[in-house]
């Protein structure tokens, strides 16, 4: 099926014939940005290619995916000004990918992979496929019909977006396809019980403090079927952690069995907030987050928000539907 796509021969002459790619995925990146990217990266690495690969400001690795092959990444200030071909990972628009965007325009050819059906297409090839559980799914095709070295690391880094787009292999997104992709995967080297450690089983002692302080503060609107809480600067500075630590404090918030949508909103600089939106299926939170400037999937989505708490709780609210 992703390999039937349109787009994916082209994707696989783009990749073949280049003799060097810079790779970038979305700012505050994922399991699945950074790991569908360096996926791809090591494999490319591997067959030859000159290869370079970040992501924009803030040049923040999360804690938990320390463990991938990382020796490709370069901070954005130093990625190659006009690419032979600049490809992107999980990026569901041009503006996802921060103050690496100007390279859409100065590359010579450009590569999207993708699979946010609000993907508008911004490259020379537009590979986007929102069948595909993750990103890391795509690549894995790309890299098999490529016949490129898929090793440990590959294996890896590949494995890492599956497990982290599917809610380990839990949500609707997860098919045959994808568990055949994931089987190959383990196979080829990949670790789960290395994955799921770093990712879901390790935090720093701090968090148990935010998450403790995000909870309480939850709140339940029956009336919407909404659950919803604030991440404070506060809150970060108490626990000693960053907010590239607390990409899965919505996991903890979204199981109120009362509620069909939960939100998480954190406080960023300046009067912004950086707004997740979960839904149990009933709402589709990725056209909620599109309508208020953002982006993702029906059930899984988000926006950033210029202005308070209370106003983006309330732009949310009024357009969940009763
Ligand atoms: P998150 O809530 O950050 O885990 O993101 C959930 C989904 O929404 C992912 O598919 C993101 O790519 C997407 N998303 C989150 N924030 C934004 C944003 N500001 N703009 C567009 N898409 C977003
Ligand atoms: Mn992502
Ligand atoms: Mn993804």
């Amino acid at each position: 099926m992703i390999r039937e796509h349109p787009a994916f021969s082209d994707a696989v002459e783009l990749l073949r014939s280049a003799t060097s790619m810079t790779l970038a995925c979305h700012v505050g990146p994922d399991g699945d940005a950074l790991g569908s990217m360096l996926g791809l990266g090591v494999a490319a690495e591997g067959a030859g290619k000159k290869v370079e690969a970040s992501f924009g400001e803030p040049f923040d690795l999360p804690h938990a995916y320390r463990f991938l092959p990382l020796d490709l990444l370069v901070p954005p200030a130093r990625v190659t000004e006009a690419p032979e071909l600049f490809v992107t990972f999980d990026a569901g628009s041009a503006d996802r990918l921060g103050d690496l965007e100007s390279r859409v325009e100065r590359a010579e050819a450009v590569l999207v992979i993708d699979h946010h059906a609000s993907n508008p297409g911004f490259g020379t090839v537009d590979l986007v496929v929102p069948e595909a559980a993750a990103t890391a799914e795509i690549v894995y095709h790309l890299v098999a019909a490529l016949g490129w070295p898929l090793d440990e690391p590959v294996a890896m880094a590949l494995h890492t977006g599956l497990v982290t787009d599917t809610g380990r292999f839990q949500y609707s997104n997860t098919t045959p396809g994808t568990l055949r992709v994931a089987a190959s995967l383990v196979e080829a080297g990949a670790r789960p019980e290395v994955i799921g450690r770093h990712v879901y089983e390790e935090v720093p002692f701090g968090y148990l403090r935010v998450a403790g302080a995000v909870l309480s503060r939850a709140v339940l609107e029956p009336g919407h079927r909404l659950v919803w809480s604030v991440l404070t600067q506060d809150d970060l500075a108490a626990g000693g952690i960053g907010l590239e630590a607390t990409d899965n404090l919505i996991d903890l918030v979204r199981i109120a069995e009362e509620a069909d949508v939960a939100v998480l909103m954190k406080e960023l600089d300046r009067g912004r907030v950086k707004v997740s939106l979960r839904s149990r299926g009933r709402v589709d939170v990725g056209a909620i987050a599109v309508a208020l400037g953002g982006g993702g999937h029906h059930n899984a989505a988000g926006f950033t928000w210029e202005g308070s708490v209370v106003e983006a709780i309330a732009a949310v609210k009024e357009r969940i539907p009763r």
